[in-house]
Parts: C-alpha cells; sequence; structure tokens
C-alpha cells in the first residue's frame, strides 16, 4: 500500500454519506487501491469505504439479475444455476479470465473490478457478452443506466463522471437465457488474458459475439443469426482498438481474436 496522502477513511452506510468531499474517492474490496501507488498521489486525501453500504450481492427477478456492485467476485463466480440460465458457465468463465488468486477473488468486487476498467476485467467480459446494464448513481442524487460496451472507453478508463458510483449491474433475462461459448488465452499460463472472447445465441436466433482484453474497449458484434466464417472474421480484422504492451501484441490479439471466435462460432452451431 502506498497511499501516503491520505488522511481519512470513512464507512459509508447511506446514499448521502456518498457524497463525496473534494479530495475523496471511493474504496471497495481496495484489491487494486491498495496495490500500487495512487495516481496523482497528492489528489487522494480521503476514502469512503462502500462496503457496508449493504447492498445486496444478487438479486432475482423475471427481468433478470441484479448484482450489487459490492458483491465480490467469488461470491458471483459460485452464482447457483437457475432454471433456463444457458449462460451459467459464463460467470465461472469469466472470474477465471482474471488472474488473480483466491485471496483476491474473496475481496474484490464486480464493481471494483468494472470501474478499473482494465481491458482484461473479466467482469466487463461477463457483463459485455450478457447486455449487461450500469446503474450509476449521481452526487445530485440522481441516477443514469448506461451499457456496460459503453462504459468502458480504454484500458483502465470510462465515462464515469468524479462523483459518480456505480450501484449495480443488470444482466437482462433473455441473455441468461442464451447458449454461450468462451474462450481465452494468455501469453503465459499464469498470465494476464491476452483476449477474452464471447459467443451467445438468444432464442430468437440472433448472435452477439464480444472481443475484451485484446481490444482495449470491449468490441461487440451484433447480427440477427448466427454469421458465416468469413462474415464474422471480416468483422474481426475490421475492429479497433487492439493494442500493444507487454502482455501481447496488436497483431497477435487480432489473429488470437480470430481464431478463437471462430471457434466459438463453430461450438454455437453445433448440436
Ligand atoms: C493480484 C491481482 C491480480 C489482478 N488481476 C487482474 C486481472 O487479471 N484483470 C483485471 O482487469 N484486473 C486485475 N486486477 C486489478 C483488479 O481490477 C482489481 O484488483 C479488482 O477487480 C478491483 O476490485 P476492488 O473491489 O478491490 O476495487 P478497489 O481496489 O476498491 O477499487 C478499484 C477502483 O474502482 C473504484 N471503484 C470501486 N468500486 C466502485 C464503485 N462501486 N463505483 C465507482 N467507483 C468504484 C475505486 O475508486 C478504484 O478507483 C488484479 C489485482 C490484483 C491485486
Amino acid at each position: 500500500m502506498d497511499l501516503n496522502t491520505v488522511e481519512t477513511y470513512r464507512v459509508a452506510h447511506s446514499r448521502a454519506e456518498l457524497v463525496l468531499a473534494p479530495g475523496e474517492r471511493v474504496v471497495a474490496g481496495g484489491t487494486w487501491l491498495f496495490s500500487e501507488p495512487a495516481e496523482p498521489a497528492a489528489e487522494h486525501t480521503g476514502l469512503v469505504d462502500l462496503t457496508a453500504m449493504g447492498w445486496p450481492a444478487l438479486e432475482y427477478s423475471d427481468a433478470g439479475l441484479r448484482i450489487g456492485a459490492t458483491c465480490t467476485i467469488a461470491e458471483l463466480a459460485d452464482i447457483p444455476r437457475r432454471e433456463g440460465w444457458a449462460a451459467h458457465p459464463l460467470f465461472a468463465q469469466c472470474a477465471n479470465a482474471l488472474l488473480a488468486s483466491w485471496k483476491i477473488w474473496n475481496v474484490a468486487t464486480v464493481g471494483g473490478n468494472v470501474c478499473r476498467s482494465y481491458a482484461a476485467a473479466g467482469m466487463v467480459s461477463l457483463c459485455v457478452a450478457l447486455d449487461g446494464v450500469a446503474e450509476v448513481w449521481t452526487p445530485d442524487g440522481g441516477g443514469y443506466r448506461v451499457p456496460v460496451a459503453d462504459l468502458v472507453t480504454g484500458n483502465g478508463t470510462n465515462n464515469l463522471a468524479p462523483g459518480e458510483v456505480l450501484r449495480a449491474l443488470e444482466l437482462p433475462a433473455h441473455a441468461l437465457r442464451a447458449r454461450t461459448a468462451f474462450r481465452k488465452i494468455a501469453l503465459a499460463a499464469l498470465g494476464r488474458s491476452g483476449a477474452v472472447l464471447t459467443g451467445r445465441v438468444d432464442e430468437d436466433g440472433s448472435a452477439v459475439f464480444t472481443i475484451t482484453a485484446a481490444t482495449a474497449w470491449p468490441t461487440v458484434l451484433r447480427y440477427p443469426s448466427v454469421p458465416d466464417a468469413a462474415t464474422l472474421r471480416a468483422a474481426v480484422d475490421a475492429a479497433d482498438g487492439y493494442y500493444d504492451d507487454a502482455l501481447g501484441v496488436a497483431d497477435w490479439r487480432r489473429a488470437v481474436s480470430g481464431v478463437l471466435l471462430e471457434e466459438i462460432r463453430v461450438e454455437l452451431i453445433s448440436p
């Protein structure tokens, strides 16, 4: 931990207590926030802890699943399968796409992973694969909802304004009922994901393919029915945002995305 400018730490219990004073920022599991020097350190003088807000981790309804932002990744990975939820394997698959130990899984929150917004954020992969929508609280007491695919803007950046708090993530029932497939690749056996690919076929036959970790922001490809191989490959090749870093170069990320999404396409059309 290297937050040596922090002077106050308070635990919020109500929405009113979530209004941040200058210099304050929220902390959830703290697994990222306490893991490296803050940027820029001098601006952070106080932390506001979300974990006593009492938000239910998982709420079920006919509309789908509402995940409280403070739900831990371990809790979500272990979610019981409900009748009709063909997409259920994606929960554990996306949680396992994170390079993190059991200790991190049990403390890190779904909301913290989405708000950190790394390209390799497994909870972003999950939400994007299932048409997830973020519920955001604004400091004036209002709020708005935005698709997670539109919330994340880059590798570590998002559209949240200062003082805004992610309250929940909603996964619609139609996506939870869909058939899905998943692939992940990393340069090292225990390395951070270089590409995470998902595919989904809804009950009406429409198909959604997503690329995360390989592109700096989520890539979502939608079709009225499962496309042929050439159509999908052309869309993967044309996607923007493949990037270079120590975990993989852009050309490799583009190439493995094409190969693995084709595997997913074939899996989804196989009886
Ligand atoms: C060992 C290790 C391995 C990791 N591996 C990966 C990986 O493979 N892929 C990856 O993407 N990340 C990885 N991370 C970083 C990772 O994203 C997080 O540690 C974790 O998901 C953050 O969750 P948290 O609840 O601990 O968030 P915190 O550390 O508490 O917060 C993270 C950020 O989000 C903000 N925040 C948290 N909750 C909210 C909210 N509800 N509303 C608004 N802002 C909020 C905080 O202010 C902070 O800026 C790893 C971290 C560690 C320590």
